[in-house]
């Protein structure tokens, strides 16, 4: 199933997708959030699977944050080797362990609405990343148990403003000025992906392809991650998980994003995601 959240005429409700359709499910899971629904998904899958109801294209709807209200919205740093090389040219330390961070969830941004260049940030890149929305409240997953918390998959770009990662050690101010956390189109639940470790995602910049990579490419998979989060934190439905970004990004060749550049991200059986990135003053 694709879940997502969209508003049509004014209102929003959760629907699924259906080829270029977005399905309401409004019949089926009520007033529930998404973060519910996720939640419940186990119990409500077949009765989502099974409906059939209003519809409407998606060309006429909004797509809006999948999982709007999460607990956390977490991000690994340099878990791709070659971009762990062109972090460490630009003067990073490589870790000897995964190194996690926060993006604040007040960064969350809508799949197709504008990245905002901030007025005191000359440095904003993009990274596309495979994101995990967790299913079910864990502690102490095993690797081989990871998979079965993962509810689903979206796209994420973990937008930063390079020149703000240094001012707090784990990279928190840098990761999470409004607007810098594109997350979407929808959430592809975890049965209709065949391998997420073997995934193609490919970041263009107004039309010029910049990153293009697999998931299999990951120094620290997706199972080691929540693996290693759970030794030390409860992770709960909804929490989003931002698993690391490939080489390719902007900072290494001195290049970052202008009011006026189109992104546009691409995960394979995720769909894709697009912005504009807009000047604050203009926002
Ligand atoms: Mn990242």
């Amino acid at each position: 199933m694709k879940l997502a959240r969209f508003t049509q005429n004014g209102s929003t409700r959760i629907g699924k997708v259906v080829g270029d359709h977005v399905v309401d499910l409004t019949p089926v899971v009520g007033d529930l959030s998404m973060r519910q629904v996720i939640a419940d998904l186990a119990a409500l899958s077949a009765a989502i699977k099974a409906f059939e109801g209003t519809s409407y294209p998606l060309s006429s709807v909004r797509l809006e944050i999948p999982v709007d209200d999460p607990q956390k919205f977490l991000a690994i740093g340099m878990n791709y080797a070659k971009h762990a090389e062109e972090a460490r040219q630009a003067g990073i330390t490589i870790p000897t362990s995964q190194m996690w961070f926060n993006k604040q969830v007040s960064c969350l941004n809508a799949p197709f609405d504008p990245v905002v260049k901030p007025k005191d940030s000359d440095k904003v890149d993009y990274e596309i990343e495979l994101g995990l929305v967790i299913g079910k409240q864990c502690r102490h997953v095993t690797r081989e148990q990871a998979r079965s918390v993962i509810a689903g998959y979206m796209i994420v770009n973990d937008v930063s403003a390079r020149d703000w990662l240094p001012k707090s050690p784990t990279f928190t101010l840098g990761k999470s000025f409004d607007t810098h956390g594109p997350v979407g189109p929808w959430i592809t639940t975890d049965d209709e992906i065949a391998d997420p470790l073997d995934l193609e995602m490919k970041l263009w910049v107004n039309g010029e392809l910049r990153q293009n990579a697999r998931t299999n490419d990951m120094i620290y998979d997706i199972y080691d991650q929540i693996a290693y989060l759970t030794t030390v934190m409860t992770l709960m439905p909804g929490d989003i998980i931002a698993t690391g970004t490939p080489s390719g990004i902007g900072a290494p060749k001195g290049i970052f994003l202008q009011p006026g550049d189109d992104m546009r991200l691409s995960i394979q059986g995720l769909g894709e995601i697009a912005c504009t990135v807009v000047a604050e003053d203009h926002a």
